[in-house]
C-alpha cells in the first residue's frame, strides 16, 4: 500500500498547481491551474497529460484564481468525467473565470490564425466555450469543514484559507495517508474576509505548503498608495491599477473608499474597467448580502456599498472602455488583468505609459515573463499590439495589498499544528524562493523538502 504523489504543476514554479495523488485504487487531482509567464511553461499546457485523464477518479480545487483551476476544461476535453469538487463560491466565481479564459484562447487562436505567424495551419484554442460547458457540468459543491467521500479510500474536507472568496485548504484522506494541501494561504488580515482556519489536529503524513513569498516579508502599509495616487492627481494625471478581477479590485476599492472618507486622498472618479472583476464584484456584494460564513464578522455592510464612496463608475460595455479615451481629468482606473498579460488594462497601458503624468501602480505578485514583471524590472519599453510603447509614467509596486501570506505568516501558520507533520513540502513559488523557504523550515526542525516539477514522491 502506497500513496504516490506527482508535482504536475507549481512545483519550481508559481503557476500551473496540479497534485495528483495515486494510491492502489485511485487517482485524485488536487487543482487545476493553467501555466502562465514564460513560453517555456505556457507550451506546458499544450503537452499531453502524464495519465489518461480518464483515469482520474476526481478534481478537488482549492480556489477560483486561473491558475488553480484554468486546465480544467482541457482535462475534460481530453477525456475527464469525473467530478469536480469545490466551494460554493468557488464554483460562481470558476464559471467567470473559465468562460473568459475561453474567450482570450478562442480570440488569440482566430488572431493567431489571421496574422498567420502560428505554425500550425490552424491554430486552435487550449479550449473553447464548449468545453467550458461541459467542465461547469461536472462541478459538485462542498462547503466547508464537511467531510466528503469521493472514492472507496478517499476523503476530503475543505478548510477556508482566507485568501479569496471560496477558497479552501484540502486535507485529503488517501488510503492510509493524509495529506494537507495549502492551495493559497491568506495573511490572517483579509479586510473582508475569515482568517486562515489553523491546521486540524492530525499527524499529516505531508504538508503541501505554497511558498509565493517563501523568502520576503511583506511591507506593512506605510502610505506610498495614497502617496503615488496624490502626487499623480497633483500633476494633473490619472493612475492606473492592473489589479487581479477576483478580490484583489475589492480590496483596492474598500482602500480607496477609506482614503477618500478619511480626506487622504482628493476625491476623484475612479473607475473599474474589467467585466470579470465587476461580475466578481456582484458575488462580493452578495456574499455579504447573504452575510455568508466566509465573510469577517466584524464587517457590517448593511445599508452602504463597502466597495464606493460614491465616485464609483463600473465600465461593462466596449463603447464605456473606450470613453476613457476621452477623459482629461485625473482619475483613478482599475482594470484586469493584474500582470498586464490580457485584458482591457493593455489598452489603458498603451495609451498611458508614455506620458510622465500619469502613473501605474502595481499591486500584486508579477510572474517572470508577463509585462506586469518588466514593468516592475523597470523596462523603458514594452510591446503591445505589436507597438514599442515608451514607458515615461511613473511605475510603483505597493505590495501589501497581497492576499498571500508572506515567508513569517507561513511559518506560523505550521508552527500553529498541534502535531509536526511527517515532511512539508514547499510548492507554488519560484524555484529560489521554494528552496529558501524549505532550508528556512530545516531551520525551524521541520523535515522540509523543495520537490521539482514532474517529480514523483512515495509518501
Ligand atoms: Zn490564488
Amino acid at each position: 500500500m502506497s500513496v504516490r504523489v506527482n508535482f504536475l504543476g507549481a512545483a519550481g514554479t508559481v503557476t500551473g498547481s496540479k497534485f495528483l495523488f495515486s494510491s492502489t485504487t485511485s487517482n485524485i487531482l488536487v487543482d487545476c491551474g493553467m501555466f502562465q509567464g514564460i513560453k517555456e511553461l505556457r507550451l506546458k499546457n499544450w503537452e499531453k497529460f502524464p495519465i489518461q485523464p480518464a483515469e482520474i477518479e476526481a478534481v478537488v480545487i482549492t480556489h477560483a484564481h486561473l491558475d488553480h483551476c484554468g486546465y480544467l476544461p482541457r482535462l475534460v476535453k481530453s477525456g475527464f468525467k469525473g467530478k469536480i469538487y469545490m466551494t460554493p463560491w468557488t464554483r460562481d466565481l470558476v464559471q467567470v473565470i473559465l468562460l473568459d479564459s475561453a474567450k482570450i484562447q478562442m480570440e488569440d487562436a482566430e488572431y493567431a490564425a489571421k496574422k498567420g505567424y502560428s505554425k500550425h495551419k490552424n491554430p486552435l484554442p487550449l479550449y473553447d466555450t464548449n468545453d467550458v460547458l461541459r467542465t461547469l457540468d461536472l462541478i459538485k459543491e462542498v462547503k466547508f469543514s464537511t467531510r466528503t467521500q469521493i472514492t472507496s479510500d478517499t476523503f476530503f474536507t475543505f478548510h477556508p484559507a482566507g485568501h479569496i472568496l471560496g477558497a479552501a485548504f484540502v486535507d485529503l484522506e488517501i488510503e492510509s495517508k493524509r495529506v494537507l494541501i495549502s492551495g493559497d494561504l491568506g495573511r490572517g488580515n483579509h479586510p473582508l474576509l475569515r482568517d486562515p482556519e489553523v491546521i486540524p489536529d492530525a499527524t499529516f503524513d505531508a504538508i503541501l505548503i505554497e511558498s509565493t513569498y517563501g523568502d520576503e516579508s511583506h511591507t506593512e502599509p506605510d502610505g506610498s498608495f495614497e502617496r503615488v495616487i496624490n502626487q499623480t492627481i497633483k500633476r494633473g494625471g490619472s493612475v492606473l491599477i492592473p489589479a487581479f478581477a477576483v478580490d484583489r479590485t475589492e480590496i483596492i476599492l474598500m482602500e480607496l473608499k477609506r482614503l477618500l472618507e478619511q480626506q487622504l486622498i482628493e476625491s476623484v472618479p475612479i473607475f473599474v474597467d474589467s467585466p470579470m472583476a465587476l461580475q466578481a464584484l456582484e458575488f462580493y456584494r452578495g456574499a455579504l448580502k447573504e452575510k455568508s460564513w466566509e465573510i469577517n464578522p466584524m464587517i457590517q455592510a448593511d445599508a452602504e456599498d463597502i466597495f464606493s464612496a460614491g465616485n464609483l463608475t463600473q465600465l461593462q460595455s466596449v463603447e464605456e472602455s473606450k470613453s476613457l479615451n476621452q477623459q482629461r481629468h485625473p482619475c483613478i482606473i482599475i482594470s484586469a488583468s493584474g500582470m498586464a498579460t490580457g485584458g482591457r488594462v493593455v489598452h489603458h497601458l498603451a495609451r498611458m505609459l508614455p506620458d510622465p503624468k500619469n502613473s501605474v501602480i502595481l499591486t500584486g505578485y508579477q510572474a517572470v515573463g508577463t509585462r506586469g514583471r518588466s514593468l516592475l524590472d523597470g523596462t523603458k519599453k514594452l510591446k503591445m499590439f505589436g507597438q514599442e510603447i515608451e514607458v515615461n509614467s511613473q511605475v510603483e509596486l505597493v505590495d501589501y495589498f497581497s492576499v498571500h501570506a508572506d515567508r513569517d505568516e507561513l511559518i506560523s501558520w505550521l508552527e500553529g499544528a498541534r502535531q509536526r507533520p511527517k515532511v512539508v513540502f514547499a510548492i507554488h513559488g519560484d524555484e529560489d524562493t521554494s528552496e529558501t523557504f524549505a532550508s528556512l523550515l530545516r531551520e525551524k526542525g521541520f523535515n522540509a523538502y523543495a520537490p521539482a516539477l514532474e517529480e514523483v514522491l512515495e509518501l
